[in-house]
């Protein structure tokens, strides 16, 4: 798989598993979302009641998964976990609805991508925590009510915009998550090298941190390419230099930005001339799906002033030149 975007699969997977924080203390930063979200938790706790469904939104990797692991840990309840696009039909849904005990937590991942029909009965499941069964076709067809207990539903989508009104607006509480500064990835980064074992000196963890992209699953991504790095080198601790060499070996350089993202750069300087170009356009020319450019690439590169967005498409900034080192047209709009 890629180095910096996308799931993580495999061995990756696992160790992904092994370094996820467990509770709200152990998770870093975000501290505006965790202290809303202890709220809506400890407020349940006091009700004897489940949680208010959460949503939470923000680029991938930023420790929506976690946090849906420690609200069932903090309620002391089941999670089950499925994901928009694993719901193509209804039945699919009202399958795991009516599954669910008293209390579960229920995350589903990229509930954007959920199905319409699908959505229409999450509606109704929770609202009134209760789902319509619909039983044969056409004119002999009848709805059978069913009750399901009570549930606390945690969603997570790359943006809250991608939702329908009527399904955001169940959501007693949003949380979004933001991109995570390099201090704080330092925090993520020395948590998971004790986990791993692993000596790195204080330049060399800023080194890591500040190549990843904001982004906690890219920070202990890019550790562990460190670490095969020393391991194969016959390092006993990884500094700054060491760092940096590794990483400039899986080509993410300085500012952390990818293969991925240099193309989108390199396409919107060289192919467009600074744009502007429409999105779907500037996919095309890189070669990725339209939704891979926009949440994984674009949020980054708008938040290092890389990238803008105008109402007539992305334009190249003039950061973007300089960083490509090319020298931007006399006309160029950024
Ligand atoms: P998302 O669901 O938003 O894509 P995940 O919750 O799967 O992201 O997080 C990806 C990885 O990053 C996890 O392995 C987790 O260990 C780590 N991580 C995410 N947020 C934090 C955090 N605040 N503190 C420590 N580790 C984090």
């Amino acid at each position: 798989g890629r180095l910096v975007a996308g799931a993580a699969e495999g061995e990756e997977r696992e160790l992904e598993t092994a370094l996820r924080p467990k509770n709200l203390d152990d998770f870093v930063g975000q501290q505006r979302v965790r202290r809303q979200l202890s709220l809506v938790l400890e407020a349940a706790r006091l009700r004897g009641r489940t949680a208010d469904h959460v949503l939470m939104s923000g680029p991938p990797g930023l420790g929506k998964t976690t946090l849906a692991m420690i609200i069932a840990g903090e309620m002391n309840a089941p999670l089950r976990i499925s994901s928009g696009p694993a719901i193509q039909h209804a039945g699919d849904l009202a399958a795991i609805l009516s599954s669910l005990t008293e209390g579960e937590v229920l995350f589903l991942d990229e509930i954007h991508r959920m199905s319409r029909p699908a959505e229409e009965m999450l509606y109704m499941a929770m609202e009134d925590f209760r789902v319509d069964i619909v039983v044969g076709k056409g004119a002999g067809a009848t709805s059978i009510p069913l009750e399901i207990p009570p549930f606390t539903l945690v969603g997570a989508t790359t943006r809250a915009g991608l939702l329908p009104g009527p399904l955001r607006d169940r959501f007693g509480f949003t949380g979004h998550l933001e991109f995570y500064s390099t201090e704080e990835l330092e925090l993520v980064l020395r948590r998971s090298a004790l986990l791993l074992d692993m000596k790195v000196n204080s330049a060399g963890f800023t080194q890591i941190a500040s190549r990843s992209r904001g982004t906690p699953r890219i920070a202990n991504r890019l550790l562990r390419r460190v670490r095969d790095w020393a391991l194969v080198g016959g390092l006993e601790q990884v500094d700054s230099r060491a760092a940096s060499a590794a990483l400039e070996m899986y080509e993410v350089d300085e500012k952390g930005l990818d293969r991925l993202d240099r193309s989108v750069l390199e396409a919107l300087c060289r192919k467009f001339a600074g744009g502007p170009v429409g999105l779907s356009t500037l996919a095309i020319a890189v070669g990725e799906e339209t939704e891979t450019v926009e949440t994984v690439a674009e949020p980054f590169l708008v938040r290092e002033g890389l990238l803008g967005r105008t109402p007539r498409g992305r334009i190249a900034m003039p950061a973007a030149w300089e960083h490509l080192g090319l020298v931007p047209p006399p006309d160029s709009p950024g």
